[in-house]
């Protein structure tokens, strides 16, 4: 011991053990006490130590009892640090788990310090054992709710990104891949899928979805199918509860969550989350409740400030939609096809592909309006810009140019296919058949005009008028057919670009 206490000026205990004073004295001393003789075997315990091993168990076990009643984990770390201490006969600390009477594991603190005898040879190790389990349990608990407050703060953080990734996002199918790249990192035991409400408002449709296993959930869901969707709050289905599931789930699916969706009070969709395990294990059913109720809030978070994100977009869309599309037949406006001809002029000019204008307008429309009313005359423009739509390419851009007036702009197309696409819809709408009020309208008539751009570019920024003129041919020819610029040999304005 000597080191020890020569270092802290204390004299060297000095025990003599067959000092009835001392085995009195240690005997009900209010912590647990004991000695060992030279070669390591346990010569005293006292009171408050049997009581906690179990006096029946000393009885039996003699000295041997306090190692069976060592923790198997911790048996072989008890056993290092004795044969180091009996080695050099230094003091030594250690903490291990010990069963007590009644069965629980305690954890322990033992101090030894080596003692003398009288002629200064070393005699053994006299210790205390300290049940430290409640500091224990208090210590584990702090570094349990640090790792929890990092890990929330990781959380938390990846949230931020993706808000700030989505504000950014111009349209919602921009969203889905940001989504799904931060739902695998946010939760990285989870499978799951973002459902928006289709236009209509009948179904969800999965439109993302993330986590490594296919999920066990229907991809077009009827509100009613999903108890989440008809709450308007989360529905929560844990293996370990006696559950309730929604309709649009599997029968072999795991614990799993759905979160609605909502902003300003109206539903957007939800968020459907399947735990799949992963490397997660727990030790207690509690631990395992804390994670499931710790998702449980994230989840809810992340479906809140989807909402906002969400709702934001499309609010911005709706904008965008009223900016650049014309109310009545939602085809473009005429400012947007303005500022994409010019686009599609430099890009043809760079690459050296065609651009064909095709200029429409319908035959005799104002008596047709006098004779029908304004109302049908309407109902004949959205459905000749519902045709318009069916009967070209999603990259040509199809404009309302003002009253019954309509333009397509078709880049990258030969002359031969806008002229063949303007003779064809030209067909069409005389065959076309509208219903108003139940009864069949008069057929209607469209002239066309058309111009193209092949090679020169320097007069391209006329090429709506040179379609204008076209048309203004092709009515002056008699209506109802289409005319190609080119065609106008003996053009009268003479100031007009010819080729
Ligand atoms: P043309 O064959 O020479 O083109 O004769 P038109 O009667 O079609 O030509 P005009 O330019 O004289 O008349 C265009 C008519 O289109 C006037 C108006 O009654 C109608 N029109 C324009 N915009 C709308 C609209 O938004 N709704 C309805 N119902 N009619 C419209
Ligand atoms: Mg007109
Ligand atoms: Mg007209």
């Amino acid at each position: 011991m000597a080191k020890k206490a020569e270092k802290d000026n204390i004299t060297p205990v000095e025990i003599d053990t067959e000092q009835i004073d001392f085995r009195t004295l240690a005997e009900d001393a209010p912590v647990m006490l004991w000695l060992t003789n030279s070669t390591g075997e346990n010569i005293f315990s006292n009171s408050i130590y049997k009581n906690f091993i179990g006096r029946e168990n000393v009885e039996q076990q003699g000295g041997t009892a306090w190692f069976n009643a060592l923790h198997p984990d911790d048996q072989q770390m008890c056993i290092d640090i004795f044969s180091d201490a009996f080695q050099t006969h230094k003091a030594f600390d250690m903490e291990y788990r010990l069963k007590r009477r009644d069965g629980e594991y305690r954890y322990i603190l033992d101090r030894g310090e080596p003692y003398i005898d009288r002629h200064g040879k070393f005699s053994g190790f006299i210790g205390s054992s300290t049940d430290i389990s409640d500091r224990k349990t208090s210590e584990d608990d702090l570094l349990k709710s640090h790792q929890e407050l990092m890990q929330y703060n990781h959380e938390m953080s990846l949230i931020n990104q993706l808000n700030s990734y989505l504000q950014v996002c111009r349209t919602l199918p921009e969203t889905y891949p940001v989504i799904s790249h931060y739902a695998d990192q946010i939760f990285p035991n989870w499978c799951g899928s973002l459902y928006l409400f289709d236009e209509s408002k009948t179904l969800v449709e999965a439109m993302t979805s993330w986590g490594n296993k296919p999920l066990k959930s229907s991809e077009v869901i009827a509100p009613d199918d999903c108890w989440a969707l008809r709450q308007g709050k989360e529905h929560i289905a844990l293996d370990m509860e006696n559950r309730l599931s929604c309709n649009h789930v599997h029968d072999e699916i795991g614990s799993y969550t759905c979160v609605p969706i909502i902003a300003q009070g109206e539903m957007l969709g939800m968020l459907h989350m399947e735990y799949c395990c992963g490397s997660i294990t727990f030790e207690t059913t509690e631990e395992k409740q804390r994670y499931f109720d710790s998702r449980q809030r994230l989840m809810k978070i992340a479906a809140d400030n989807l909402a906002l994100s969400l709702v934001s977009l499309n609010l911005r869309e709706a904008l965008k939609h009223q900016s650049i599309r014309d109310p009545l037949t939602s085809l473009f406006n005429r400012r947007y096809m303005e500022e994409c001809l010019q686009m599609e002029i430099s890009k043809s000019a760079r690459s050296g592909g065609g651009l064909g204008v095709i200029m429409s307008d319908i035959d005799h429309f104002k008596k047709f309006n006098d004779t029908y009313g304004h109302d049908a005359g309407d109902l004949v423009l959205v459905e000749f810009a519902k045709l318009l739509t069916k009967s070209f390419r999603e990259s040509d851009i199809i404009c309302r140019f003002g009253g019954e007036e309509f333009i397509i702009i078709m880049p990258a197309a030969s002359q031969e296919l806008v002229l063949e696409r303007a003779n064809k819809m030209c067909n069409k709408v005389r065959e076309f058949e509208i219903f108003y009020d139940n009864k069949l309208l008069p057929s209607v008539t469209s002239s066309f005009g058309v111009s193209y751009l092949s090679d020169d570019f320097e007069h391209a920024s006329q090429i709506v008028k040179l379609a204008d003129t076209a048309l203004y041919k092709a009515k002056n020819a008699g209506r109802d057919q289409v005319m190609l610029y080119e065609e106008l040999e003996n053009d009268d304005n003479e100031g007009l670009l010819r080729r």
